[in-house]
């Protein structure tokens, strides 16, 4: 968990490369369903494109069926629960081996993600300020256009913020209770972070 921009896409692919389990997560399947315009889709774009949360039923309503579908194994959920009444529900799902909160401050958040761009084919994040692609504008990978995500527009980023702390609180004092909740300092750079977040992933484990 942790505010938009903090890393939680980067650090959730690093997590399912090792362990070889699926990486759910919330706003890519917002996003993928909104770009192929399914009923879910239509019902959602806004709300996502104003950077507003979605209803928690029917984000309980989706994580449940994929949890259901692809993930017998153990998986990475990235960007959900985000309020109490999710973890409640994911508590009735699963059973939570751990929590990473990656901790990044407003200001640090607001730069990175004015400047985040994605491989739409292989997902992976570039920023033009920090992370920048070989020839501009082009994934390394594939060399496809990189994109900007329409919510990952300046005006939009203050909005997913707000939303973002008017629920997280109540979340992560829910955790808490659980010592399943580990804090990461997400302002450092990528390595440290990883280093940081498989430290954490190894202490729960044990
Ligand atoms: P993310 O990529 O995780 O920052 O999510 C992008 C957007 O998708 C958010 O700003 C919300 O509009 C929506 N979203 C993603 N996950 C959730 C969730 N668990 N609950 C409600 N809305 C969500």
């Amino acid at each position: 968990m942790g505010p938009p921009g903090a890393g939680k896409g980067t650090v959730a692919m690093k997590i399912v490369q090792i362990f070889s389990i699926p990486h759910i997560s919330t706003g890519e399947i917002l996003r993928s369903v909104i770009k192929d315009k399914t009923n879910l889709g239509k019902k959602v774009e806004n709300i996502v494109n104003e950077g507003k949360l979605v209803s928690d039923d029917l984000m309980i309503e989706l994580i449940k069926e994929k949890i259901d579908k692809d993930c017998q194994n153990g998986l990475v959920l990235d960007g959900f629960p985000r309020t109490k009444t999710q973890a409640k529900a994911l508590d009735a799902i699963l059973k939570v081996k751990g929590i990473i909160y990656l901790d990044v401050s407003d200001d640090t958040v607001i730069k990175r993600i004015s400047g985040r761009r994605t491989s739409p084919k292989t997902g992976k994040i570039y920023n033009i300020y920090f992370d920048k692609p070989k020839v501009e504008g082009k994934c390394d990978d594939t060399g496809c256009d990189l994109i900007q995500r329409k919510d990952d527009k300046l005006e939009t980023i203050e909005k997913r913020l707000k939303a973002f702390h008017s629920n997280m609180d109540a979340v992560l004092a829910y955790y808490q209770k659980t010592g399943l909740l580990k804090k990461i300092d997400g302002e450092k750079n990528q390595e440290h972070v990883k280093e940081a977040v498989f430290k954490a992933l190894n202490d729960l484990k044990n």
